[in-house]
Parts: structure tokens; sequence; C-alpha cells
């Protein structure tokens, strides 16, 4: 354990923690210390793969169920930090996209974020103490064809942090959002047009290196790792004074 001594012993709740941004989170709480680690996921064998050493309590569920936080909320007292991270990708300009998939994007990504975020408020401010980070994403800022669905949700959940920063200020809870660009998960393997990309540039870390280099001034995606590093520095003392912001990781895409 090498960790800061404000992650020692507490209780971290990470929502979509089984693959990508949210499994680094845990991996990066983890290595601080954490005491506990509340990890849900729709995918819920995945959880039991990320080989932590604090204890963790795996939720199976999706995070747009109000039935999961409502016995999140019975069984889990406690929450001192909270990762906000749950999320899918929807592409397909405005004209053709369905309502299903409108409404399934923001459920997922909106109601998702609505849901953890009372749950874990309701918890912080009993204790009068507490941090939230919330996954956004450039696209939330960033206008990007084909993305109206995912960028709508993006640019609520950015909307959503500083409105839960200005409330929850009062009981010493500080709320961040942070908008990762490109990072290298599994959330472009589960696009249907990835696929194609990766034949044609023949493999997966060629596809996203071409990606990145005709999007991203710095040329480079961002992994998972460092992702989490700047989700934990928003979450840390060193951020004490850091509410309702939006840090923006994208390497310059939205310069
Ligand atoms: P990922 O697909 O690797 O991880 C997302 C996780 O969320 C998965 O484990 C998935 O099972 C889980 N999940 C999906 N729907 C769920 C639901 N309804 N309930 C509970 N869990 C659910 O992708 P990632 O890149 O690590 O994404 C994490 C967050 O980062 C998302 O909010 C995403 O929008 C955001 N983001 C990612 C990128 C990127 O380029 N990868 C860029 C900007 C923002």
């Amino acid at each position: 354990m090498t960790g800061t001594k404000e992650f020692a012993g507490r209780v971290a709740l990470v929502t979509g923690a089984a693959s990508g941004i949210g499994a680094a989170a845990a991996r990066w709480l983890d290595a601080q210390g954490i005491g506990e680690l509340v990890l849900v996921d729709i995918d819920r064998p995945a959880l039991d793969h990320l080989n932590l050493g604090c204890k963790v309590k795996p939720i199976g569920g999706d995070v747009s169920d109000p039935s999961l936080w409502k016995l999140l909320e019975r069984e889990v007292p406690q929450i001192d930090f909270a990762v906000l991270n749950a999320g899918i990708a929807t592409n397909g300009e405005i004209t053709d996209l369905d309502i299903a998939a409108w409404r399934k994007t923001l459920s997922v990504n909106l109601d998702g974020m609505f849901l953890s975020l009372r749950t874990a408020l309701r918890a912080m401010k009993r204790a009068q103490s507490g941090a939230v980070v919330l996954t956004a994403s450039v696209s939330g800022i960033k206008a990007a064809a084909g993305t109206a669905a995912y960028s709508a949700s993006k640019a609520a959940t950015i909307q959503l942090a500083k409105v839960a920063a200005a409330e929850a200020a009062k009981y010493g809870v500080r709320i961040n959002a942070i908008a990762p660009g490109g990072v290298d998960t599994g959330i472009w393997d589960r696009a249907e047009w990835f696929a194609p990309l990766v034949e044609q540039h023949g493999g997966r870390a060629e596809a996203l290196a071409a990606m990145a280099k005709d999007a991203t001034p710095l040329g480079r995606f961002a992994s998972a790792d460092e992702v989490a590093a700047q989700i934990g520095f928003l979450l840390s003392d060193a951020a004490a004074t850091i509410t309702g912001t939006c840090l923006v990781s994208d390497g310059g895409v939205s310069l």
C-alpha cells in the first residue's frame, strides 16, 4: 500500500467498475489503501476478475434501475468517495436515431448518473463529507456529428455535477466531472463500426492509433490508468478547493 491517508480505511463506490476507466479507478483506489470498494456493473461476473487487495462488495445491476439504488442504500450505509462512471456509447445521426436508442442512452448515461449520485450524496450528507467524480466526455463539450444521444447525456452530466456541487458544498461534499477524449477501453470494441476499422488497419491498436492521430492534437488516446489517476486527484485532498468543475482530459481535442 503506497497511498495517501485520506483513502485509508474509507469506502468508495465505483460504477461501471468491471472494465475500462471504472476498473482502473477501482485499482487506483485499491493502491491508495481504500478500506472497501463497492463495485457496481451490469456485467456481474467480470467484477470477480479485478484482483483487488481491499474488501470488495460486488453488485450486479443496471445503474438506471431505481431498485438497485434502493437496495444499495439499505446495504451500504457509508460512502466516502464515489466514481460514477457507468456509460454506453451510441452512434447515429439524428435523422436515423430511433427513440429506443435515444432513451436507452439517456437512461443509462443520465438516469444512472442521477440515481447513483443521489444515493452517494444521501450517505455523504449524513457524514457531512465526501467527494464524487462523474465521468462525462469531451462529447459533452464539443459537437461531433453522429453522437447526439451520447453527447446530450454527457453535456447534461457536466451540468448535473455543477448543480450537485452548488447544493452539496454546504455539507462539505465536493463534486466534479471529468471529460476524457479518446481512452483505450472496451467501449470501442462494443461499437459495431469498430470491427471493420480494426480489419482495415490490421489490428486494434493500429485502428485506435489511426483514430487518435486524426482527431487528437497530442496524437494519442489516454490509457484508462491515466484517466483513473486524474479521477483520483479530483477525489483526493490535493483537490480540496476544487468543486463544480469539469476536468477536460482530451489530448487537446476541444481546443
Ligand atoms: P467500458 O465499456 O470499458 O466500461 C463501461 C462499463 O460500464 C462496463 O463494465 C459496462 O459493463 C458498464 N455498464 C454499461 N452499462 C451499464 C449499466 N446500465 N449498468 C451498470 N453498468 C453498466 O468503457 P469506458 O471507456 O471505461 O467507459 C467508462 C465511462 O467513460 C463511460 O461513461 C464513457 O462514456 C466514458 N468515456 C469513455 C471514453 C473512451 O474513449 N473510452 C471517452 C470519454 C468518456
